[in-house]
């Protein structure tokens, strides 16, 4: 899978090509569990095959992430979960170049696969077969099987799987991509459906969990890519408040607490003469209220580290930086003039009148 957005609950385990290599504590604590010592000769084979099957996985996101910096699109990092692994793109490709990034991943499990089987067959190892105990079969049989399955799984064309990805880019090579995404998404949910419906009689409680998993995922991806298309082509100057206080760094912060409760404003922006000294959030004045008492400048409890950008800045980049975990406001500006601010709120609002526009022209 290719995602976009950040866990905190990983750390870096290694580093390729440049790219940080994470893994999920709760990763970790999968890995715990199967090592087990109460679990036998079944938990330390699985002590073997789980790890060799999470290299696999690693190879399909570099399978992703080296292509799509061969695009000359970013990678923040690659993170591995206990459901799979997912490499993170700061970029948003085109669709032909989403098309080679995604079936990049698949693409190396089929290899993994080719390379095994031969092996197989010169040792007479017994080829996989479904159904059958993994730990009977012996491991190199069972990662033979699990790259076919991995192959097999991410083909699936729904959302987030990879498939999802495959259809969605090749539908927007020949047609606008937030209506290619709409089809892809659509198609990905009446998969859902039909998975859910097989589960349900069979009875599979997996692939029920499945289509669950695939069902929020095609609404989710959807839901994004209709945001994302509301904004492109309009600039930050489109979406930015003109009308909010700022505070003199002088002031103190009674003051300020005056303007946070007069007012629905979380954050001002800190002024002196005209230029942007810093930006005081609700949490600033909070924690200068309890630490130093209402008669402290606004200056010491300022950050002097905040988000700008310029009026004609892109507002999808504006956007994903919003996606990126930090939720405090952008300002916008030129040199030190500040033109406006930009709020997680005020885009959502952007966005719904955005929307309510577009309805009402198709
Ligand atoms: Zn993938």
């Amino acid at each position: 899978m290719a995602r976009r957005d950040s866990s905190p609950w990983s750390f870096r385990v290694a580093t390729v090509s440049g790219i940080p290599i994470r893994i999920h504590f709760t990763f970790l604590l999968f890995l715990v569990w199967l090592g087990w010592p109460s679990r036998g000769s079944e938990g330390r084979f699985a002590l073997l095959l789980v790890p060799a099957i999470f290299f696999c996985v690693l190879l399909h996101e570099l399978g992703h992430a080296l292509t799509a910096k061969r695009f000359g699109i970013g990678i923040k990092d690659i993170t591995l979960y206990p459901i799979g692994g997912i490499a993170m793109l700061t970029g948003r490709p085109n669709a032909r170049q989403e098309f080679w990034i995604t079936v990049a991943g698949p693409a190396v499990n089929l290899v993994i696969a080719g390379i095994l089987f031969p092996i197989l067959l010169a040792l007479r190892h017994p080829m996989p077969s479904l159904g059958t105990d993994m730990q009977e079969q012996g491991l190199l049989t069972a990662l033979l099987e699990a790259n076919l399955l991995l192959f097999a799984f991410n083909m699936i064309p729904a959302f987030p799987m990879d498939g999802g990805r495959i259809l969605r880019s090749l539908l927007a090579m020949r047609m606008d991509p937030a209506k290619a995404t709409r089809i892809a998404g659509g198609i990905g949910q009446a998969l859902a459906f039909v998975i859910f419906l097989a589960g349900l009689l069979l009875p599979h409680a997996g692939l029920m969990l499945i289509a669950v998993f695939v069902f929020l995922g095609a609404g989710q991806e959807v839901a994004s890519s209709v945001g994302f298309s509301l904004v492109s082509n309009r600039r930050a100057l489109d979406a930015m408040m003109t009308q909010f206080r700022t505070i003199p760094s002088g002031a103190s912060l009674a003051t300020a607490s005056g303007y946070l409760l007069e007012g629905s404003q979380h954050d001002f922006p800190v002024v002196w003469e005209g230029d942007v000294q810093g930006l005081l959030a609700r949490d600033d004045i909070v924690r200068g209220l309890t630490t130093e008492g209402p008669a402290a400048y606004v200056a010491g409890l300022m950050r002097r580290e905040y988000r700008t950008v310029l009026p004609d800045a892109p507002l999808d980049a504006v956007m994903e930086m919003f996606t990126q975990g930090d939720r405090s406001p952008i300002l916008v500006m030129v040199e030190r003039r500040l033109l406006g601010m930009i709020t997680a709120e005020n885009l959502s609002e952007f966005l719904m009148l955005e929307q309510a526009r577009v309805r009402r022209l198709a």
